[in-house]
């Protein structure tokens, strides 16, 4: 907290050393009436989630697992973006404490010599069109050693990758000083000027081929696939693929996007 700037959103953090889930938790708080800003970091998840029900695999001690609440100002169709925010934040602070060049897996997984060592998964509540709150969950794969063999051949950690052990509250809290200043200008803009030309110098599969599976749903098979050429995302965050019936935009959420 101590290494926190003094305006910044994050006014309050609580650290757990066990937990089941730091999003749960965040969103309990926030069905309590807790305000915009506190950050809930655990040392051990013994429920992690992934996105579509996915779990997240959590083991204690060696990595990041954080949750911020916000309740911004802006409709529900904004928090994708807000989301993209979020792992810009995580590339930036990889690179200025660890000095690691990481990629972006459109829209929000961090990528380290091609294996995931970040995953987000942002929950929100809304009324009336308007967000209530959103919880912005981040796992990042640390100073793991011990990355399960199931997962070995997606996933390592930035220790496995570097072999240089992190500070990992200078990590957590450089995520959040990155992620207050996209935030606060993102409120003003409601888009993603401010980071599209770097997200895409980071996005892998940028003007290569890449397969768009449509029909997402947890049980469901991919409806429909489509292949064509990333082109990068919009100011939207929507990302751009170019294939023979033009160019389509594809928004977060609603399909699955893989690397030829
Ligand atoms: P995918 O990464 O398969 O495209 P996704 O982006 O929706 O899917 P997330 O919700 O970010 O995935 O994370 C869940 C998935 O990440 C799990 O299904 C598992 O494959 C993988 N995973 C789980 N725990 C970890 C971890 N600690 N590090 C890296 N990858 C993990």
């Amino acid at each position: 907290e101590s290494y926190l700037p003094k305006d910044c959103i994050c006014k309050k953090a609580v650290t757990y050393d066990t937990i089941d889930s730091t999003n749960t938790k965040a969103k309990q708080l926030a069905e309590a009436g807790e305000p915009e800003g506190i950050l809930l970091v655990a040392d051990e998840q013994t429920n992690g989630k992934g996105r579509r029900g996915r779990k997240w695999c959590s083991k204690k001690g060696a990595n990041i697992f954080m949750t911020l609440l916000i309740r911004p100002k802006t409709e529900p169709k904004h928090l994708s973006g807000i989301t993209l925010l979020a792992a810009m934040s995580v590339a930036g602070a990889i690179k200025d404490v660890c000095g690691a060049d990481t990629k972006i897996k459109w829209p929000n997984d961090i990528v380290l010599e091609k294996k995931k060592i970040c995953g987000i998964l942002t929950e929100m509540s809304s009324e009336m069109n308007y967000v209530n709150y959103a919880v912005i969950g981040i796992g990042i794969n640390v100073n793991d050693d011990d990355i399960p063999d199931e997962l070995r051949k997606n996933a390592s950690s930035i220790y496995l990758e570097t072999g240089k052990m992190t500070n990992r509250n200078k990590l957590t809290a450089k995520v959040v000083e990155k992620f207050d200043e996209y935030y606060k200008k993102f409120l003003e803009t409601n888009d993603l000027s401010q980071v599209v030309d770097k997200y895409n110098s980071m996005l892998i599969s940028m003007d290569s081929e890449v397969k768009v599976l449509y029909g997402m749903a947890e049980t469901a098979d991919p409806k429909e696939e489509e292949t064509g050429i990333a082109r990068g995302i919009d100011k939207d965050g929507a990302l751009l693929v170019e294939t023979k019936d033009g160019i389509k935009s594809i928004v977060s959420g609603e399909v699955s996007v893989r690397g030829l």
